[in-house]
This record gives C-alpha cells, structure tokens and sequence, in this order.
C-alpha cells in the first residue's frame, strides 16, 4: 500500500513538473527576448536538458526502489528461512489456511510429518480431511466448526502417513479476523506427538501396573529416603504412604540379618546394579515375616545413581505351603509319622554325631503276621490297625527319639542317645509290652505282637546302609528265634542285654516286694579289740536264687536309676536299727552306711538325710557315710561342698575303698571326713606281701599325719590283725571279727517297706 500512494505521489509530482516545464519554461524563453534562431536552439536544448534531467530522475527513482526491494527480499527470505529452520528443528509442520479461496498451505515439513511432498498432500482441506482417521475425523471436523474465535486453537487427531500408519498430530493455530470480524487468515503449526502418545500410553499403563500389582513397591532417592510406594506395599506392610515416605527403609527391618548380610547386599547392588533374594522384615504390626526382594540402582543420564527400586512379595504363605509340602514330603499320610526318608536323614545325622562314649541305636519294628490281618479283616482294618500301633508307640518316645514307619507293617525307631545295649533292649521290651495290649477296632478286639532288631552305632556300623543292614539282620534274627521277641545285630549282647534288662525288672520288683535286707558287719577298734561300729550292706533275698551279694546287682541299680530307692531304704533302714541299738549294753555305737557314688553325684543328698535322721530321731553323730574315693574324686569340688554339708550336719564321714581312686593329697587335706577305709585289697597280702606292707604304712602314716583315724577291711587272719596294730592302724572289719549278717529278729525293726512304698526314681540318662 504504501509502494502504491509513493508510486503515485512520484507520478503526480512528475505530472506537475513537467506541465510547469511545458507551461512556463516557453514563457521564459519568450521574456528574455532572445534571436528566433538562438531561440529555436535553446528551444531543442530546453527538450533535451528536461529529458536528461528526467531521465536521471528517473534513474535515481529506479534505483533506490531496487535496492529497497532487494533489502526487502533478503530480510524477507532470512525470516523465511528462519522460520523454515525452526519449525524443522521443532519437526512442526506449518499449515495455512485461506478462507476467501478456501485453500490450505501446508509447508513441506507439514507434508513430510506424513512422508510426503507439498504436491502429494495437496492443498485443500478435503485433502487433508482424506488423511483423518475414521474415528477421529468427526471431533477433528466438529473442532475447526466450533472453536472460540477468540481463543487459539487447539486440536489432536490421528493423520494417515504415506506408510499407511497413522500418526497423532497436534495442531495448533489461530484464526485473523478483518475489522467486520470477518475470517481472513487460519494459520497454525502441526506436531507429530507419536512418540509422545505412545511414552504417556506407557507411562499410564506403567502407573496402572504400579498401582494393581501383588508385589509390593518402594522407591527411594540416592539418600535412602523413601519417595514412592504403591499400594500393595501398604496392604503388606502395614505402612501407609504417609507414614513411610520421608524415612528409610531400615524401619522395616526384622533384626534377623546380621550386617555381613547387609554387606553383601549393598556391595551386589553396587557392583551389578541388582541384588534379589530373600528378606525377614518387620510389618507395622510387629509380625516378622519373610519376602523375597529385587532391588535395582536407577541411573540418571550422567550414570550416577539416583534412585532404588525395591519390588518385594509376601512369602509367607508360600514358605507355609513349602512346609506343607515338605511335612508331606517327609511323613507317612496314614500314621502321621516320619517316613523312610526323613528317618534315613535323621539316622544319618545321629551317625554324625554318636561317638563310643555317646551311642546311638535303630530299633525296626516289624508287626508279625500282619499280612493275615490285612487278608481276612481288609485294608481298612489293616490301616487302623497301622495307626494305632504308630500312636501306640509313639506314647513311649523320650527325647531324642525318632518313630518312622517305614513302610508296610514296618516301623523305626531311632534312639539317638542310647546308653548301651542293655537301654536300647529295654527300649525294646517296653516296646513289645505296649504292643501286647490287645487293640479295639471297630468293635473287634486285636491280639498283636512284633519283633524288633536292634543294630547299635558307632559300635556295629558307621554308616547309614549298614545300620540298616544291621537291623534288619537282626530283625530276622528275631523273627527266625519265634518272633515276639527283640535280637542284637551280634548275638551275645542280645543274651547279655536280656539278662540285664531281665535284671532291672526283677530288681523292681524286689523293690516293690520287700526282698531287700539289710546285714550288718561289726567294726572294730584294733587296740582293745572292742566292738565301735557296724556297717550296713544290703542284700537281695532272691525267691529263686537265694541270697544275692550286692556286686552283682548295684551296678545294674545305678544304672537303671534304681539305686536312689535301694540306698534311701538301707539309709532309713539302718537308722531305726541303731535307734534300737542305742538302748541295748553290747551294741555298736554307730551304724555305716554306704552311699552311692550316683547319689553322691546328686543334689539333695544332705536333705534326705537330714530328713531320715529327723524322721527317726537318731543321733547324727552315731551315722557314718561311707563315700567311695573315686565318687570323689569324679567331680571333687562338688563332692567337697556337698561333704561339707553333711559334716555339719553332725554325721561322720569315711572314705570307702581308700587307696583305689587316686586321690590328690592336696584335695584330700581339704576333705571334711573322719576316717579312711583301707581297701581290702591292700589287706590281703598282709603281713607278707612287701608292696601291701608298704602300701599300709604309707595310708596309716598318711591318715594320722592328717589326724584321720584309719579302718583296715577284709581282715581275715590274725596276723593281719597283729601288722595292723603294730603300725597303729585304728580299726579294723574282717571276716574275723564277723561276717555280714541279719541282726537278730528280736532285736530288729520291723521292714520299712511295709509302711512306705518304695518309689522308683526314673531313669536319666
Ligand atoms: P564295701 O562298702 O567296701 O563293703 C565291704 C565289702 O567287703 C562287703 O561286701 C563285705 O561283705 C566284704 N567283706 C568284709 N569283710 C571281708 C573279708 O574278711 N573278706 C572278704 N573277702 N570280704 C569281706 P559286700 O557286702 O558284698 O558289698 C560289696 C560292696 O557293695 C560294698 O563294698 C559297697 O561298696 C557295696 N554296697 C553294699 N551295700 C550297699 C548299699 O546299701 N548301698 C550301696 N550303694 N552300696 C552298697
Ligand atoms: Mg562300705
Ligand atoms: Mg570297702
């Protein structure tokens, strides 16, 4: 426009001056009143001065207008190809609509968004309108109609590309209007937001999984402060969002890992980037629980570390299930009990463990004719049978046991701390006697019976094939012998466990029948010959066998744990006696009685017989306690507190069978006792044999130099009795003076058992 009123205000200006020219440069030609012929000259000079001087004017005029529009032109093309530059930087396109002639400029970046050229795309909005995809070409339609003039527009569609895809375009533009509020221009730039779509489609798709999956989240910053956790993290944990974000994860933890764990965890993240295994954590409740955790390091894009994720799950209920399985796995469905395998695994592992000192034994158990059982009562009968032998058994178990069934009519069982073979035959027979109860079944009535092989380790086998070779070896053997029997994998302790265990039972019942007695052997004192003491030795008044020495039935009562009933009842027993005593001229001043070195090794032996004294009101100092030496010396500072405990409760106290345990004279100067008792054996050889004689001397000298009295036993000939007194031995018990014997009925007190029952200590071990 304004090229136009320039170009004509030039045009005028020219007009005016060159009818000025025309009008007045004649007239001054005439007023100077010049020659005809000068003035026809100047008249051509004045044409030509006027076209030279337009002419340059014009010249000038032309090119100042080029130049302003060569300027024109290049600040016109940078802008274009700035514009060019940008959008392509962007990757926009720039679209440009004309209303008045309805068409559409699309910039060849538009058309290249859709792999296309300027020329292919066209430049109608029909054929733009062609490329909508069919779902979106309504609301892309129905967006150009009706969007706010005033505002700017903005539109997202789907555009066929050349490849036959579609791409999400974004276009955005505005509409000019002309003074009348009329359309002039539509123009706007048009994005491929793809890319875009597609990374917000999986980021919302990654937010919905994030906050739908089982496993719980938890992200932290490099700092270890929480800063996201989903859902299920909260359903696991306890821990709402609010509570944890902000804290470290170590609030979860359990306090079951120790820090090499910790360790080993953050060292793996740092080293790969990944840790995973598994976790014990604390939930809010306090419930300690376990999961199984992958953790993984973020990186920014400068490769440090900026984030950690942590995707756990809760495997409690799989560790349950696992337990579940492995219950299943390992025990047998019909009796409840361990099966095969997990008998095998334990057997072995006590074979890991059992040293000659600490024994083992496997017991197989084997119903006999079980097989008729099962032919003419059925399966049904035959299972409940099988449960009810399982449960039966399973009553005797003590620690330390393991009952299997091993199959069929099979059972094992592994005693993993057995004494010897006597305890594990024992074991045996309260087996078979549980068994001997007749079983109730469905309203029938069973009469069963079972054999058992014994194979004892390390003793017999050292490994797991041959104790179980063992025993079932011997489980033949038993059952080839007659069944209803038990039988050692080597035959002669099958006969000496059963004469023990034969042993113990009898003993029991000794015990319960009053066929213990008690005889007393005199004391005496050397020097005058006068009777001082007398010592208590029991004896077993057997129906069938007679008199029984104690030598042969001590050792299998301290075994057994019989022994504490047997000593409690000479104890009491001797104490009456010599309450009767007391009252008579020629009777001893006091009673000896021995005491076990298994009582000894006990607490409460200074009660008992603190009790005893005051249940029948004997003197204390008219009882001496005979302590063997190598009770003593087994645990000598336990012994030493507990003699001194005695001593002050006024009993006197020997020490038994001296010169054959070893005593440590330090210890021995320190030991609160009144007398030693020469062993016998020292005796024997006197007053000949150089060695005994010199023995003698040195336990007499010994005795007196720490102001003990000394006691020689076995004393059986007279000349023993001369040696003794001329090394100044104090006392003496022998066969010459008397052998163990009954007191007199008149003067005895009646048995002790038929007031109080004699009860039985079970057996430790
Ligand atoms: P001990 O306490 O050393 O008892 C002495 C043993 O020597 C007694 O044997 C006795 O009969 C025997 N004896 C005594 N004089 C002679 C002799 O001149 N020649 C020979 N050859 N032997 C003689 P016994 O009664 O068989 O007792 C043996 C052991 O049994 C006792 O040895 C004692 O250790 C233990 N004992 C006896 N009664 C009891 C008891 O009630 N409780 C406990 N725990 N042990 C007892
Ligand atoms: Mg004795
Ligand atoms: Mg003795």
């Amino acid at each position: 426009m304004r090229m136009d009123a320039g170009a004509s205000r030039l045009t005028l200006g020219y007009l005016l001056l060159a009818t000025l020219w025309v009008l007045l440069s004649d007239q001054l030609l005439a007023g100077l009143d010049l020659s005809v012929r000068l003035e026809e000259r100047l008249q051509s000079f004045k044409g030509l001065a006027f076209v030279a001087f337009t002419g340059t004017w014009l010249y000038l005029l032309l090119h100042c207008h080029a130049r302003a529009r060569a300027q024109t032109w290049l600040s016109l093309s940078a802008n274009t190809e700035r514009l060019d530059l940008a959008l392509d930087a962007a990757r926009d396109g720039l679209w440009d609509w004309d209303p008045a002639r309805q068409q559409v400029f699309f910039s060849p970046s538009y058309a290249a968004l859709l792999g296309m050229t300027q020329a292919e795309l066209g430049n109608t909005r029909e054929a733009w309108a062609a490329r909508l995809h069919p779902d979106d070409c309504e609301q892309a339609l129905h967006a150009l109609l009706t969007f706010d003039h005033t505002q700017h527009y903005e539109n997202t569609h789907r555009l066929r590309h050349r490849d036959g895809s579609y791409r999400w375009i974004l276009s955005r533009g505005r509409l000019l209007l002309d003074a009348q509020g009329k359309p002039t221009r539509f123009i706007g730039i048009a994005s491929d937001i793809t890319r875009r779509r597609a990374d917000e489609e999986s980021l919302r798709q990654a937010a919905a999984v994030f906050d739908a999956t089982q496993e719980g989240v938890l992200v932290t910053d490099r700092a270890l402060r929480v800063v996201h956790v989903n859902p299920a993290f909260t359903r696991i944990t306890g821990y709402g969002a609010a509570e944890i974000i902000g804290q470290q994860p170590s609030l979860l933890k359990s306090g079951r890992h120790d820090s090499a764990f910790y360790h080993g965890l953050w060292h793996a993240l740092q080293s790969r980037g990944a840790w995973s295994g598994e976790v014990w954590n604390r939930r809010k409740s306090g419930e300690i629980y376990p999961q199984w955790q992958n953790i993984r390091s973020i990186r920014d894009e400068r490769g440090e570390v900026s984030h950690y994720v942590a995707v756990f799950s809760d495997i409690s209920a799989l560790k349950r299930s696992q337990h579940e399985l492995d219950y299943l796995a390992h025990h047998d469905p019909l009796s409840n009990l361990p099966n095969r395998l997990l008998f095998t695994e334990r057997v072995e592992h006590a074979l890991e463990r059992a040293t000659v000192e600490q024994p083992g034994a496997v017991l197989l158990i084997d119903l006999d004719h079980f097989k008729h059982i099962n032919e003419s009562l059925g399966h049904n009968i035959g299972d409940l049978l099988l449960k009810a032998v399982g449960d039966r058994l399973g009553t005797l178990l003590d620690k330390g046991m393991t009952l299997a069934r091993l199959g069929g009519d099979e059972f094992g069982l592994l005693c993993e701390r057995c004494q010897d073979a006597t305890q594990a035959a024992s074991l045996a027979r309260r087996l078979l006697s549980t068994l001997g109860a007749p079983f109730d079944l469905n309203d029938h009535e069973f009469y069963i019976s079972a054999s058992i092989g014994i194979s004892l380790f390390p003793g017999d086998a050292e490994n797991l094939e041959q104790v179980m070779r063992n025993a079932d070896s011997a489980l033949f053997k038993a059952k080839s012998s007659g069944r209803e029997g038990y039988a050692f994998y080597v035959h002669e302790l099958t006969e000496f466990a059963r004469l023990r265990v034969e042993l113990v039972s009898a003993l029991h019942h000794a015990l319960e029948n009053h066929e213990l007695r008690v005889y007393y052997q005199p004391l005496h004192d050397l020097a005058s010959g006068a009777l001082i003491g007398a010592e208590a030795l029991v004896r077993w008044q057997h129906p069938q066998r007679g008199l029984v020495p104690p030598g042969e039935f001590i050792p299998v009562a301290e075994d057994s744990g019989l022994i504490g009933a047997i000593d409690a009842w000479v104890l009491e027993q001797a104490c009456r006696q010599m309450v009767l005593w007391q009252e008579q001229a020629e009777a001893p001043r006091f009673v000896a009685v021995n005491v076990s070195s298994r009582q000894f090794g006990r607490d409460g032996l200074d009660r008992q017989v603190a009790r005893v004294l005051a249940d029948t009101g004997l003197d204390p100092a008219r009882l001496e306690l005979e302590v063997t030496e190598s009770a003593i010396m087994a645990n000598p500072d336990a012994a030493q507190a507990l003699l001194h405990r005695l001593r002050a409760l006024g009993v006197r106290l020997a020490i038994d069978d001296f010169g054959t345990g070893y005593s440590s004279l330090a210890r021995l100067k320190r030991l609160p006792v009144h007398k030693l008792k020469l062993d016998q054996s020292f005796v024997r050889g006197l007053p000949h044999d150089s060695d005994d004689v010199a023995i003698t001397r040195a336990v007499v000298a010994l005795g007196h130099s720490l102001e003990l009295k000394v006691l020689a036993e076995g004393i059986e000939r007279p000349e023993q009795v001369e040696f003794l007194r001329q090394i100044g031995c104090d006392y003496g018990q022998g066969y010459l003076f008397g052998r163990p014997q009954p007191v007199a009925p008149a003067l005895a007190v009646p048995p002790l058992a038929s007031r109080r029952p004699v009860t039985v200590a079970p057996r430790t071990s």
